[in-house]
């Protein structure tokens, strides 16, 4: 059994660069160290978090009163438009990874800088596609450490939504089958073009901090609002992209919520509209 690191920053692990220690700290890179550390933490007791890229994850800021699970399961196996691949492997990488080989489906990953496993539980989007558009299947272990395999049609995908969130355990690997596309690498470059010049790239952010209502677009009506470059202590609404918050300098995590609270009052007031956040908050632990 691994041993783990205590009092770990995890504002390192997320791409907001914010968040306290975790009390307990370790990486698996294989699906057996995963079993075997949520077989642990279940016969312990031990509260856990798993942890992808940390780019929509705000972390609290006393941290993580418990174990964070870094996944590094990082394999990627291609054999004709089939994709086998470790829930920690870059989402973006395999986005380019496959492009470049001709293969369509998962262009719209580039630029992304998620893990697969995160990508999975988020149901990742951009450009008209989501993750759960190639997904085959879900290779899951439990709270328990039991491994199960998920088919996609039971995972109730929808708008950044997976069945992952109301489960305990880890996503650990996936299954693609995707097609073949000669012009797949020049789409995948005219995606990473255009998301570089519309979203803060090289700032610290999460990425959207609001779900877009239905037909509508979160960005535009916090735009219209009169509310980039909005900001509370640290944190401040892009002056490129209304939807990003970004971590000017040492923005706190109540630094984020006070202004992610301020920008959905004032749009609801102005519009009528209410925004839900996409940003998981990370508590301080989970109850038992
Ligand atoms: C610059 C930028 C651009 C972005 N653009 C987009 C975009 O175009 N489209 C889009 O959809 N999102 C976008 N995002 C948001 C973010 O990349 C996605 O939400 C992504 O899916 C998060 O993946 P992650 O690995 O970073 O997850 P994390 O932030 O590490 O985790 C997010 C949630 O998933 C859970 N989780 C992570 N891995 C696993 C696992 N293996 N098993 C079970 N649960 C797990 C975590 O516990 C947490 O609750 C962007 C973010 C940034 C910073």
């Amino acid at each position: 059994m691994k041993s783990f690191q205590k009092n770990q920053s995890l504002a390192e692990f997320s791409t907001f660069g914010i968040g306290g220690a975790a009390r307990f700290f370790t990486k698996v890179e294989t699906i057996e160290e995963l079993q075997e550390i949520l077989t642990y933490c279940h016969s312990h007791k031990l509260s856990f978090h798993i942890l992808g890229k940390g780019s929509n994850s705000l972390f609290h800021d006393e941290g993580f009163d418990g174990l964070v699970i870094l996944n590094k399961i990082q394999f990627c196996e291609i054999e004709g438009s089939e994709v086998h691949v470790g829930a920690g492997f870059s989402f973006s990488l395999l986005g380019v990874k496959t492009a470049r080989i001709g293969l369509s489906g998962l262009e719209f990953a580039s630029g992304i800088p998620a893990s697969v496993g995160g990508a999975i539980f988020m149901n990742a989007g951009a450009n008209g596609a989501e993750i759960c558009d190639t997904l085959q299947e879900v290779t899951f272990i439990d709270e328990k450490g039991d491994q199960k395999v998920l088919e996609r049609d039971e995972l109730s995908f929808s708008y950044r939504y997976s069945a992952f969130h109301a489960m305990r355990g880890a996503i650990a690997s996936a299954r693609f089958a995707l097609k073949t596309l000669d012009t797949a690498r020049k789409k995948q470059l005219e995606i990473v073009a255009y998301r570089v010049k519309t979203q803060p790239y090289g700032e610290r952010s999460c990425g959207c901090i609001f779900r877009n209502p239905e037909g509508k677009s979160a960005g535009a009506l916090i735009e219209k609002c009169g509310l980039k470059d909005k900001k509370v202590g640290g944190a401040k609404v892009s002056s490129l992209h209304a939807n990003f918050i970004i971590n000017t300098q040492d923005a706190s995590s109540k630094d984020v919520l006070a202004l992610a609270k301020y920008v959905s009052k004032n749009v609801k007031e102005q519009t009528g509209i209410t925004l839900e956040m996409e940003l998981r908050t990370i508590p301080r632990t989970y109850d038992p």
